[in-house]
């Protein structure tokens, strides 16, 4: 095994909003550096932030403050939020819109008068979130990536990252990748490196994000021996499309605004069953939608394919069809009627809340080391509120490319890679290699149904205990199972093989995090815990990998904005 080696200033691993964001950042904060952007897939076309559907939330319109926004994120996270990261999030998003608008080229809905239309999501108090209809991820990501194009930025595409690999002195040295087209092992030098590879709970039977997101960066990071915190928190988000056993689209997002518009969601005996679990109806928050789509599915009242339905008709088709065209779209390619007639939908895992632990600067505790995304932890606490998560991405994106070359200038040099390390993690990404030819598809469906049975929307001890064992199993299996193909160009088997492997292991954390939180908030539901417990010695769960093993302990949330039972707010009555 050779490795080959490149040195760069700053390595931006992802190429989603927060890797991208943070480029052009560090390239205005400093255009002589050298800056790589290292991307599993194809600049531009891979990732989240391309199929963020909704829209991003800002308080930017008459009505709204950021103190409403920090409110609904507080209230929506159930009072675990990092309310520091969380004030960062939504007073930085202000700037960062009109970043997009003014220098990004971005353009977003706007009202008859100009001022930038906010859509209705659930879960807040003011209809705040911004959109390029319902596909504004595509107006992000491929403005950002012309931007990116336009600089000098070096692209190492296809290029997957397998580890972090420190220095002798325990600060980061750089990235272990595997170029996917040669099969190449190369070693990417950096002065700093921002982890953006995106989270994405792709370890679950119906689950919303990209191909390509398999939790690499929470695994590097696990191995690298960082601390991660809310790891139980997994969203589901209710309505992912169910169109049957066998297509990918099953799970793909039917996105928040359906409901928030006015949507209703009907079991299989046709009833409307939201008012039965929550006064806010189909606007309720996701966890709480997921949870009563999900009874419904347990008391076996389901749609034919097993899930519920939404029905947007009573809006009249044609108004659907403008608004939600994209959606309408996509239903239609999968043979469903969305604007006229009923859609099959189930509860998909969509985000992942917990992540890196980092300080509002996106610095980690290893040094040289940056997060930002949704790799990072502690801005939406135990729920992410619908258009959070890519104001997340490119707020704290934006940071990180600020902070880099100001970490630089104070730290400078490169740092060789501690040899042992470098080895080490080259002969396990090799690993399969080794071993003869495994049926990993039948190992990665053990685990989808494993995670959405047993650790998935509703959890309680004698289920997490199986579901670890059984992740168990599962990975002592994997590494048993080889891959039948010795060419390593293009070895899609080979990464199928790794993206199973930091699956596993996330999903192990996953476990071990809902077995510690005997409450529930928010996303994580103990059917054997239902309270949420005392809000005012709220803790967050923190997790991390010493000697081979999980450590699990819990931290005191820090309530330095405002406390429990409090408001930001000074009219009461809209604070309701
Ligand atoms: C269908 C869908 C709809 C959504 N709609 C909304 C919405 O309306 N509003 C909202 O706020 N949020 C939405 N989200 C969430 C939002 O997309 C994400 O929170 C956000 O875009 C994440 O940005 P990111 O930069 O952290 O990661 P991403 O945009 O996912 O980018 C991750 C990058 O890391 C790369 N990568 C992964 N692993 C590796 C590796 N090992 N080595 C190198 N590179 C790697 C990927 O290839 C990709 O380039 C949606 C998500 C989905 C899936």
């Amino acid at each position: 095994m050779t490795v080959d080696n490149i040195k760069t200033d700053i390595l931006i691993l992802g190429s989603g909003g927060a890797g991208l964001f943070a480029a052009l950042h560090a390239l205005k904060a400093n255009p002589d550096l050298n800056v790589t952007v290292a991307s599993k897939g194809l600049l531009g076309k891979c990732g989240c932030t391309r199929m963020v559907q909704g829209g991003y939330n800002v308080a930017i319109n008459p009505g709204d403050s950021i103190e409403r926004h920090f409110m609904d994120t507080i209230e929506g996270g159930k009072w675990l939020p990092h309310q520091e990261l969380a004030w960062t999030l939504v007073s930085t998003a202000v700037e960062r819109v009109r970043e997009l608008e003014n220098e990004i080229g971005c353009f977003f809905d706007r009202n008859p008068d100009g001022t930038l239309h906010g859509k209705a999501f659930a879960g807040q108090s003011f209809d705040r979130t911004v959109h390029k209809g319902d596909l504004t991820g595509i107006e992000i990501i491929n403005r950002l990536m012309e931007q990116v194009w336009a600089r000098p930025v070096r692209r190492l595409e296809e290029h997957r990252a397998v580890a972090l690999i420190p220095a002798k002195d325990g600060a980061l040295a750089g990235a272990l990748m595997i170029d996917i087209r040669s099969g190449q092992f190369r070693f990417v030098t950096a002065q700093a490196v921002l982890l953006a590879t995106g989270g994405g709970p792709t370890m679950y039977r119906y689950h919303t994000p990209s191909g390509d997101k398999s939790m690499d960066g929470l695994a590097m990071a696990l191995g690298l021996g960082l601390p991660l915190r809310d790891m139980e928190m997994v969203q589901f988000h209710p309505t992912g499309l169910l169109a049957g056993p066998d297509t990918r689209m099953t799970g793909t997002v039917l996105e928040e605004g359906l409901r928030g518009a006015g949507g209703h969601l009907l079991n299989g005996a046709m009833h409307r069953f939201m008012a039965d679990y929550d006064p806010k109806l189909e606007r309720a928050t996701r966890d709480v939608v997921s949870r009563a789509i999900y009874a419904e599915m347990k008391a076996g009242r389901t749609t034919p394919n097993g899930g519920a339905y939404i029905k947007m008709s009573h809006l009249g088709p044609a108004k659907v069809a403008k608004e939600f065209k994209g959606m309408v779209d996509r239903c239609r390619d999968c043979g469903f009627d969305l604007a006229g007639g009923l859609v099959e939908v189930v509860p998909t895992a969509h985000y992942f809340m917990g992540g890196v632990i980092c300080d509002r600067d996106t610095e980690t505790e290893c040094q040289g080391l940056f997060v930002a995304g949704e790799d990072a932890s502690g801005m939406h606490g135990a729920n992410r509120l619908g258009g959070n998560g890519v104001a997340n991405s490119t707020v704290f994106g934006g940071i990180a490319g600020d902070v880099m070359p100001h970490w630089i200038a104070n730290n400078p040099g490169h740092r060789p890679p501690d040899p042992e390390a470098l080895d080490f993690e080259a002969a396990r990404a090799e690993h399969p290699f080794s071993r003869q030819p495994g049926d990993l598809n039948a190992l990665r469906e053990k685990l989808l149904d494993t995670m959405w049975d047993d650790v998935g929307v509703v959890r309680d001890r004698a289920g997490i205990e199986r579901g670890l064992a059984a992740i168990d199993s599962i990975e002592t299996e994997l590494l048993t199972a080889g891959v039948a193909d010795r060419d390593r160009r293009f070895n899609l088997t080979w990464h199928d093989w790794l993206n199973l492997r930091s699956l596993c292991e996330i999903s192990r954390v996953i476990a071990l995090a809902a077995m510690r939180r005997e409450n529930s908030r928010g996303a994580h539901y103990r059917s054997d815990f239902p309270e949420p417990g005392d809000l005012a010695t709220s803790t967050f769960t923190v997790a991390r990998q010493k000697a081979g093993r999980i450590e699990m302990t819990d931290a005191p949330v820090l309530f330095t904005h405002v406390k429990p039972g409090e408001t930001l707010l000074r009219d009461p009555i809209a604070a309701e």
